[in-house]
């Protein structure tokens, strides 16, 4: 059985982040890879080698990350990460096994970026037909509607503002 702390000083707790497709910033903040995040709530330690997730509360070493993102228990974990990132610690691993391991998790990941690929593009083609709408009704607003019809655009022109408002304070995070 694979030595936990031989494991976990080969072994980075960003690389397997990144491959369950977490994509952690210069402050090591990324969307969760254990729940269904829109924000980056998840933090990755590289320093002391530790996460933690805001928003879900999970929270652990690299072996309780593989454990909760695979449902593994603890020799299992660490099994998967010493095959998944190419390690090779456990020579009693098969390389069948290590080979079926590493392609799976990298199939994963590929599916898993291409899902917050499309994510974003929704975002942006919303973002860019929100800008239009909010264009249309200042130039309707500058047009001197009667009262009636003003009260009305400028309700319209607020939930506009409010929604780009919030697509570009979650871009700058
Ligand atoms: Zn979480």
């Amino acid at each position: 059985m694979l030595n936990f702390s031989e494991l976990k000083a080969a072994a980075r707790i960003e690389d397997l982040a990144r491959l369950f497709g977490g994509v952690p910033d210069r402050r090591g903040m990324c969307r969760c890879v254990l729940h269904d995040d829109k924000t980056p709530s998840m933090k990755i330690d590289a320093e002391k080698q530790l996460f933690y997730c805001f928003g879900c509360g999970a929270g652990g070493d690299i072996i309780t990350l593989a454990q909760l993102h695979e449902g593994l228990s603890a020799p299992e974990a660490a099994r998967f990460i010493d095959c998944a990132l190419g390690l090779g610690l456990d020579k009693k691993i098969p390389d069948a096994e290590r080979r079926d391991t590493m392609l799976r998790a990298k199939k994963r990941h590929f599916r898993e970026m291409l899902r917050r690929d499309e994510e974003a593009e929704k975002e942006r083609k919303l973002y860019s037909e929100l800008c239009g709408e909010m264009h249309r009704l200042r130039e309707a607003m500058n047009a001197e509607p009667p009262n009636s019809k003003k009260a009305e655009l400028v309700e319209k022109l607020n939930k506009v503002e409010y929604l780009i408002n919030l697509i570009e304070i979650k871009a700058c995070k």
